[in-house]
């Protein structure tokens, strides 16, 4: 048997240096809503670089939980009339089918409610006060006096100090944009009982962030490189750090602590006080992995030291993936914590940007984005979404576009169209010939596709090392398309039809390049495996060849091994697939604010004003608040109705939309002004051509949703929607008829 061109594969660098330890975390997502795309988008990345660790030998152990605490919960729980336990519990008995459903491959799932947690944020927390990173001071806050709890800003509203408008937040107006403090809105009241918050004084805890020697290793760590020469954070985190520390005594102290009621971790000797939720929501990280390695699951993959021993251990890898949104949180308060505790501190901190719709941040409320639950009922491909967010990653803080013309691009042309049907196209013609049997390759021309795939393998590990992933797919398509290329001149088709004629040359010249081709299918499919789990395996099974691992990329299948027959691999993404998917999206009203949330609080507020906000840890887009109630008939109680707010509308002007057949362009007076007290005109887009001329409208009053978020749409975005009734009208055609108020009703009225 002839050798293969073995000098053309790199050598397995996996055995050559000792298995990484690694300890992976993703954000933990508060326990108040379902998973959205943004959370997709960060496990997906942090599952591709997982799986490509596994496949590189290393011993990776990723952990996450729920994010429990907070105020926020324990409202959300008694607005259900839950406990909050029982709140979280249903929450997270609601995140299995995602993670299965995405191919994610988490070690293990735990909660910040749990016991690990508590012990391990009471012991970082007696450690910090032992080395005097803790102190206390009275602060002054907002206090419902209904309620009997304080009040985070988010729970506060009123008047706008600057214009005047009511119903303003208590950080800032939605109307004219100022920013200011809770305690500078007019006649202020809490959204949790309408009360008048009363300025009422507690002691409060606070981690001294401003110490020299924190400011000094901040500006270490932060800075500083980890074990194998990489910077620990991205250039544009470090720039930020580097603000955020800025000169000497920038940088504030942090306030801790939060009065009951609260959900979350009591504070050892101090009755009535529990840590902030962002201060334990972190520690969750270690107390998952605690729960793991408790419960026999690190020992089941082979790790045998405990906990302890792990963290202990100098060769222990600890790296995040987060949101930019929370890098507030874990490149400063997370490492100074863990420091002046005497923990170990993370190695490094993966930051992503957000996924994001026609610019726009996806947001359920602006009607806009992806549900990756309903992406799954509708029975689409995970790996399609696996694929093409890789291929918009990069190891930037940078956000990208979904766009569905874009994935179905990269889906149908270069996965299907380049890669999957290598396999399909030259399958048939090893099986009609040669039984199935790859030939032994008796050359060494690096001319061969499999040379130069093989070749690539080293460059391609390192892009995936570096979260490179755009650029490794690119560079893999590259690939493909060489692949093709030379199956397309060599023209198998015609080698066939010579071989079936009785050319033993033919026939020869058919087996290689059949050979050849196949051989890069089962490279490309191992390249692919970290971002395309399901797919690769499937293509291993086709093969014949037990799971591939990186090191397989230098170990040539062997001369006659015999394949199975071709099976099916995936199918090709269709548009309606992708309408199904970007249809409105159910409307949660709350979700705007809850987006506000994570914004960094600073730690001088946090020393000045006691900022109270709860502070969800997700990361990615914001998850909306728990949904709508509709019970289980459809039926709806009249606080659901009366959030939709429906008034009466004038259409000033109706036109016809440049490359839309169904819609017209309606300019609206809802009877609204703007600050300076001029006219203000909606845009509503309706799907009502069919039925009217745009020319009929104009005057006409009708009936409009006026707090629909805004939805950008391909012809701009839609600022409302008109009512409009549909179905067979008398004379059996289908119609469709615009609502229309009695005589004597005036733009802006209320409709109830
Ligand atoms: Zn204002």
């Amino acid at each position: 048997m002839a050798q293969r061109p073995f000098h053309h594969y790199l050598i397995d660098m996996t055995a050559a240096t000792p298995p990484r330890n690694l300890f992976v975390t993703t954000a933990l997502p508060y326990a108040n809503g379902k998973f959205h795309i943004g959370h997709m988008m960060e496990y997906i990345q942090a599952d591709i670089w997982v799986r490509f660790q596994r496949m590189r030998g290393h011993n990776v152990h990723w952990v996450c939980a729920d994010d429990t605490h907070g105020a926020p919960i324990m409202i959300a729980a008694e607005k259900a009339g839950k406990s909050p336990q029982e709140f979280v519990a249903e929450i997270a008995a609601g995140r299995k089918q995602y993670l299965d459903g995405f191919h994610l491959s988490v070690n293990h799932w735990h909660t910040t409610d749990s016991p690990e947690n508590v012990a391990l944020a009471q012991d970082i927390y007696k450690k910090l006060k032992a080395a005097g990173f803790i102190f206390s001071k009275t602060i002054e806050q907002f206090y419902d006096p209904v309620k009997g709890m304080f009040l985070p800003d988010r729970y506060i509203k009123g008047e706008c100090p600057k214009c005047g408008a009511k119903d303003q937040y208590g950080d800032s107006c939605e109307n004219c944009g100022a920013v200011y403090a809770p305690t500078d809105l007019k006649n202020p009241y809490s959204t949790l009982s309408g009360a008048t918050p009363e300025m009422r004084s507690s002691e409060h805890f606070f981690f001294k962030l401003s110490d020299p020697k924190c400011v000094e290793f901040l500006r270490h760590w932060t800075t500083s490189k980890d074990r194998h020469g990489v910077p620990r954070l991205q250039s544009e985190i470090i720039a930020k750090t580097k603000d955020w520390l800025g000169e000497d005594g920038k940088m504030g102290d942090w306030d801790i602590s939060r009065d009951a009621p609260y959900f979350g971790i009591p504070i050892p000797d101090a009755p009535g006080k529990f840590f902030y939720v962002w201060l334990d929501a972190p520690v969750g990280y270690l107390a998952a992995l605690k729960s793991y390695f408790d419960l026999g699951k690190a020992k089941a993959g082979g790790e045998l030291r405990s906990f302890d021993e792990f963290m202990a251990a100098a060769d222990t890898e600890q790296i995040h993936f987060i949101g930019k949104d929370i890098a507030y949180f874990h490149v400063l308060f997370w490492p100074a914590m863990l420091k002046f505790a005497g923990y170990k501190t993370p190695d490094s901190v993966n930051v992503h940007g957000f996924i994001q719709m026609g610019g726009e941040k996806m947001s359920k409320s602006r009607g806009t984005g992806v549900d990756p639950l309903k992406y799954l009922e509708l029975g689409m491909n995970p790996e399609w979404m696996r694929y093409y967010i890789a291929a918009k990653l990069n190891a930037n803080v940078e956000d990208f576009d979904f766009t569905a013309e874009d994935f179905m691009a990269r889906v149908n042309s270069d996965l299907i169209g380049k890669f999957v049907n290598i396999a399909s196209r030259t399958a048939g013609f090893l099986h009609k010939h040669f039984d199935g049997k790859v030939a032994a390759d008796e050359s060494s021309a690096s001319a061969f596709p499999h040379t130069a795939v093989g070749q690539h393998a080293e460059e391609i590990a390192k892009l995936f090392e570096g979260r490179e992933f755009g650029k490794a797919l690119r560079r893999i398509m590259e690939m493909a398309d060489v692949v093709n290329g030379y199956y397309d001149v060599s023209k198998p088709w015609e080698l066939a039809k010579l071989a079936a004629a009785g050319d033993s040359t033919a026939r020869t010249n058919l087996h290689a390049v059949c050979s050849h081709v196949m051989e890069s299918f089962r490279l490309l499919s191992i390249l692919l495996a970290p971002v395309l789990p399901e797919l690769s395996k499937r293509a291993f099974e086709f093969l014949a060849l037990p799971p591939q691992t990186w090191a397989d990329t230098s170990k040539p299948m062997p001369a006659g091994h015999a394949i199975r027959a071709y099976q099916h691999l995936m199918s090709r993404v269709e548009e309606k697939q992708l309408d199904a998917l970007l249809g409105v999206l159910a409307d949660t009203p709350e979700s705007k604010k809850s987006e506000k949330s994570t914004k960094p609080e600073s730690p001088k507020n946090g020393a000045s004003s006691g900022n109270a906000s709860g502070k969800p840890i997700a990361s990615g887009v914001q998850a909306g608040a728990a949904s709508a109630n509709v019970s289980d008939n459809g039926i709806i109680g009249i606080d659901d109705f009366t959030k939709i707010d429906l008034r009466i509308a004038k259409i000033v002007n109706a036109e016809h939309v440049d490359g839309s057949d169904k819609l017209l362009r309606l300019t609206l007076d809802v009877g609204e002004v703007d600050a300076n007290g001029k006219q203000k005109l909606r845009n509503v887009f309706s799907g009502i051509k069919s039925a009217y001329a745009p020319e009929s409208l104009i005057g006409q009053l009708t009936v409009v949703v006026a707090n629909l978020a805004p939805r950008k749409m391909k012809f701009g975005v839609s600022e409302g929607m008109v009512l409009a009734a549909s179905g067979k009208a008398d004379d059996n055609s289908t119609g469709l008829f615009l609502l229309n108020p009695h005589a004597g009703a005036q733009p802006g009225m209320k409709v109830s």
